[in-house]
């Protein structure tokens, strides 16, 4: 079987996915171990095979509902690639705009103490690493395996200003007082109909529901971040779509001041973030 073949009996197997090309093309570029480029220049080259077995068995398992990032077993965020298993959230597009927000917090040119609260697959804190050599950012998970996935990310990037530790919310050993903390935690509804549909049922449900509102883990969040974090400090948050006005009540109601709210991609309310004046 050509490559060209292979794509379009895939994507006719894919017919759920609305991506179904760009999905053949990726698992069999997983599959051959190469670029995108490649199928479109060699479209009838003959596939092995051992080839044509192990595409068949991705698409297979894609056709189920299997999320591209766990059958490739890794997702670029912020230009970084990061690995990825299903014990943890897969990074999102939208979550960018929580590291552009919290990198605007951030100085350049002085050291930033950053706390990191369900870090998952590290994606926030190694972007900010990354862009922030002189901040210290602590990043927890009450997951060990998301930890050992983060720790390998950040390795992966050469990024030693992060320091991992196991530990839910705020009950870190040794915590200290941060200029800033951020976090995407889980805000979906236990009654949330997406929860059955698509990619989201093989993520972990531990990174995405929280509670009757989905504001169970936000509410914890806010109310404590108010003892952690220095004067003038920020406190910047992942949330549901219609979440944003709660979230800027709950800031209020916790004596936050400068509150605002940032629309992501999908000119969504997404991210929230008050400062701590104290
Ligand atoms: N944004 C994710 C989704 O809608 C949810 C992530 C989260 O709960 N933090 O699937």
């Amino acid at each position: 079987m050509q490559i060209v073949d292979a794509i379009k009996h895939a994507q006719e197997q894919l017919l759920e996915s609305d991506s179904a090309r760009l999905d053949a093309e990726i698992l069999l570029c997983t599959v051959l171990r190469c670029e995108r480029t490649r199928l479109y220049t060699y479209p009838e080259q003959n596939l092995s095979n051992k080839e044509i077995k192990s595409f068949d068995e991705l698409v297979g398992f894609r056709a189920e509902g299997h999320p591209i990032a766990h059958l490739i077993q890794k997702k670029e965020f912020w230009s970084l690639e990061l690995q990825v298993t299903t014990d943890t959230l897969i990074p999102r597009p939208e979550t960018e705009l929580l590291v552009e927000a919290t990198l605007n917090c951030i100085p350049n040119e002085s050291p930033y103490s950053v706390l990191e609260l369900g870090t998952g697959t590290g994606a926030i804190s190694i972007a900010i690493a990354y862009e922030r050599r002189l901040a210290n950012i602590t990043a927890t998970d009450i997951k060990e395996s998301a930890l050992q996935v983060a720790q390998l990310n950040a390795e992966s990037h050469q990024l030693n200003n992060i320091t991992f530790e196991k530990a839910n919310w705020f009950d870190i050993k040794n915590i200290g007082s941060y200029d800033l903390i951020v976090s995407n935690p889980p805000y979906i509804s236990i009654d949330d109909p997406h929860l059955h549909q698509g990619d989201v049922r093989f993520e972990p449900e531990s990174a995405l529901v929280s509670g009757k509102e989905g504001l169970d883990d936000l509410y914890i969040i806010i109310t404590g971040a108010k003892k952690y974090l220095d004067t003038n400090g920020w406190l910047l948050l992942e949330h549901g779509y219609q979440q944003g006005k709660a979230i800027r009540r709950l800031l209020e109601e916790n004596n936050f001041s400068t509150i605002s709210t940032l629309k992501d991609y999908s000119n969504l309310d997404r991210v929230s973030i008050g400062q701590w004046i104290s």
